[in-house]
């Protein structure tokens, strides 16, 4: 009989084989009927469930499936529908739903923004100081029936906690958060009521955001608000679940009213142990113990984890440990059943959703082995875990930058901005409120056509690469016509920003079938960084110097940077990111030198993800700020002064981050303002930026294209917070996504703003 249980705190959503995202679109394109897709969906559903089972987990959740986000769910249901979408339908119709998603005319979609520190985008509750939640359908009450009907399953159903909810929601005063959360009360506790009254013994409530910064006067509103939860409903068990770090005030926290709290013992291992040992664990909850990796994508090292739980079961009795992954199982990939593809020591070390329960459930068995006095041997199941977590250490790529010996050679530092600039103006003779763009222009389908028959084999590389090249050529020609003046080469080779330089760089494995969810139907499948990143050659040099080779205007080189291709991959364990981050800079600045070298006087370094993956607490930001902006400049290290650096960020709270990007010390940066134009231009008017940068004066996120005199007015209010001489006329972001008719209407514009501009000086 087992004393030590197990769980699942969520799972992924997609499908094996992304049977969701399907369904989704063919919905979405009007090729199903509602009836058909919600019987789909159902099924999908059932067979999730059936899979979580047949892994052997005692609490499999119930509640985490949802039809887009399950934050928007919680939107819904507790009647939270702003107004602009209340005439479409009832708050549980799809009409409603998926506008609320994806926006219709005249009703823009609810904010989208990123999960904590993840790659996953939720939906942002549009909350006033007095939002009136209330629950006008029970979608978790729904799923738990489903649940025990279709598969036979007593399940946990998992709902956002009023806490984290109301932390993530927008328009809410801080002066008026505490009433807001209380204000949700009796929502859940009407979730919870009907959840008891169909059998449910369990409620698992996330509040991941207990890992962030936690306010000292949040505790007593905690406690209060649990507290109201568990006596209106004593006989129903609550854990209270954390993940991505590990929880602040936890003395406070492991009092609070629940049955069980959850921690996250990979992320925040270190803390939440200690925390325990400090403060004891208190007699009669229960620990869920987060000890496989939801984040990552590789096996659980069963020598670490099962040290941890044999600690951990020296603090408290062990029929009160619950084994579990560290997070949902959201953000990993459904099977490693149908990997296929690379070299077969990394296939072979990588544990996806499917594999981390049965790891959760072997881990537990071995404890309780140990527990009952076992030798200390492994079950097959966790001996396989550790052969070929051996194999992957072994791995000679991961020995490669070793084998090089020691690369910490110091590199001549740039003169200080105001002589490069000088410099820079000399050498490049540019106008006032030169225009460019980010980048990437736009991908029309014969071109991605194109690459997938190349990639079939069906087109050959000759053929590939001149349709590129004609295409390059075509938009110099059309760059050149609308006057811009610091040129692209348009970006057409890329897949994606990340992907398409893994393919080109040593120590990425590339994955058959791993998908995860980013947003709605969107997946995406990031590279997998198991060795040392190295530069293996050239990688933009020949489209680069193709392009320039077209006109005499400069031609920007293009690369991203270390921290987003380390942002958007999966990544090893066994060293830091920060080494990681300064192993692909290292390549980076391979090419970086090399296009150089070759003559190209502009070089642009991508850097979108600095903002996201900064860490969850506000006093770890220095440290990371420190070695992320040490990598970026690792990427562009030993270039000449007249060589012009640019970097892009998108939309990152410029303003929390001013410091580190001043640090980064780009020539030139372009930012996304068109979204957060206030706050931007707020932000510079406080604290003035010294190098050059350009303001985004559109958004490439619509397919309207803009007026010429909204551009100017951006320009103009631009022009309050830099001098003329610095400030750069841009798109937000990249054109990729963008028709051609549009991007070439728009960027006529747009020239035609800085000519009205220059003509203003
Ligand atoms: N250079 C990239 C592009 O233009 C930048 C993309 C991004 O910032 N996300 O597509
Ligand atoms: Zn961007």
């Amino acid at each position: 009989m087992a004393i030590v249980s197990t769980a699942g705190l969520g799972y992924p959503r997609i499908g094996e084989n992304r049977e969701w995202k399907k369904l989704l679109e063919e919905f979405w394109g009007g090729k199903r009927e509602e009836q058909s897709f919600q019987k789909e969906m159902r099924e999908l559903r059932i067979r999730r469930l059936l899979r979580q089972k047949k892994s052997g987990v005692a609490w499999v959740p119930s509640g985490d499936f949802t039809l887009y986000d399950s934050v928007l769910d919680h939107i819904a249901a507790f009647d939270l529908i702003p107004s602009r979408f209340r005439h479409l339908g009832t708050p549980d119709s799809l009409a409603v739903y998926f506008a609320m998603a994806r926006g219709i005319e005249g009703a823009p979609a609810c904010e989208m923004t990123k999960w904590f520190d993840t790659n996953y985008h939720y939906l942002v509750p549009e909350l006033a100081d007095q939002p009136n939640p209330k629950l006008v359908f029970n979608p978790w009450l729904d799923a738990f029936t489903e649940a025990k009907r279709e598969a036979g399953l007593l399940t946990r159903p998992v709902l956002i906690g009023p806490y984290t909810l109301v932390r993530l929601a927008k328009g809410v005063p801080s002066s008026a958060f505490a009433d807001v959360v209380r204000s949700f009360i009796p929502a859940y506790n009407s979730v919870l009521e009907q959840l008891v009254k169909a059998g449910a013994g369990w409620v698992q409530l996330d509040e991941p955001s207990l890992v962030t910064d936690v306010p000292q006067e949040h505790l007593a509103l905690l406690k209060e608000v649990y507290g109201a939860l568990k006596s209106s409903n004593p006989k129903l068990l609550i854990q209270l679940q954390t993940y991505f770090g590990a929880v602040e005030h936890p003395e406070a926290v492991f009092s609070l009213p629940v049955d069980a709290i959850g921690l996250d013992f990979v992320r925040g291992k270190d803390d939440n142990l200690n925390a325990i040992r400090k403060y004891g664990w208190p007699i009669g909850k229960k620990l869920g113990a987060g000890v496989v990796d939801g984040r990552s994508i590789w096996r659980v090292d069963p020598d670490q984890a099962l040290g941890l739980l044999e600690e951990l079961a020296t603090q408290l009795p062990a029929d009160q440990l619950i084994v579990q992954p560290s997070c949902s199982l959201l953000h990993s990939p459904v099977t490693v059943a149908v990997e296929t593809s690379g070299d077969d020591i990394v296939r072979g070390s990588l544990s996806f959703a499917d594999q981390k329960l049965e790891e959760v459930v072997a881990l537990s068995e071995a404890l309780e082995a140990r527990l009952n006095g076992g030798v200390g041997e492994l079950s097959p199941r966790l001996e396989e875990n550790r052969a070929a977590l051996a194999a992957l250490r072994n791995h000679p790529a991961r020995h490669r930058a070793a084998a090089q010996g020691s690369s910490e050679e110091s590199v001549k530092g740039r003169a200080p901005f105001a002589e490069r600039h000088a410099l820079q103006l000399e050498r490049f003779n540019l106008p006032l409120l030169p225009t460019t763009t980010i980048g990437s222009l736009p991908q029309t389908a014969d071109i991605r056509k194109a690459r997938l028959d190349w990639r079939r084999g069906k087109l050959s590389d000759d053929a590939y690469r001149q349709l590129l090249q004609e295409r390059t050529e075509l938009w110099i020609r059309r760059q050149e016509e609308i006057g811009i003046d610091v040129l692209v080469h348009g970006e057409f080779e890329r897949t994606d920003m990340v992907e398409h330089f893994a393919h080109l760089l040593d120590g990425y494995h590339f994955t058959t079938n791993g998908w995860v969810q980013s947003y709605g139907s969107r997946c995406v499948k990031p590279p997998v960084i198991y060795g040392d990143v190295m530069d293996r050659g050239a990688m933009t040099l020949e489209d680069t110097l193709y392009a320039q080779s077209l006109t005499d205007r400069p031609v920007k080189g293009m690369l991203t940077g270390p921290i987003t291709m380390l942002a958007w991959s999966f990544y090893r364990n066994d060293i830091s990111r920060k080494e990681i981050a300064d192993q692909i800079a290292r390549a980076l600045d391979a090419e970086v030198l090399r296009l150089e070298a070759a003559g190209i006087g502009m070089i642009q370094v991508d850097e979108p993800a600095l903002r996201e993956i900064a860490p969850l607490k506000r006093r770890e930001w220095p440290e990371y700020l420190q070695w992320s902006v040490s990598s970026f400049r690792r990427s562009v290290a030993g270039v000449r002064d007249e060589t012009q650096i640019h970097t892009h960020m998108c939309y990152c709270d410029y303003h929390e981050i001013i410091d580190a990007v001043e640090a980064m010390d780009a020539d030139v940066i372009s930012l996304e303002t068109s979204r957060s134009h206030g706050s931007l231009i707020h932000a510079l008017e406080h604290q003035p930026y010294a190098n050059g940068i350009g303001l985004g004066v559109y958004d490439i996120h619509s397919p309207v294209v803009p007026e010429t005199e909204t551009m100017l007015a951006v320009i103009r209010d631009s022009l309050a917070v830099v001098p003329a001489d610095r400030l750069w006329v841009n798109p937000d972001c990249g054109l990729k996504t963008r028709g051609e008719p549009e991007t070439l209407a728009a960027l006529k514009r747009m020239t035609e703003a800085a000519v009205l501009a220059r003509a203003e000086l």
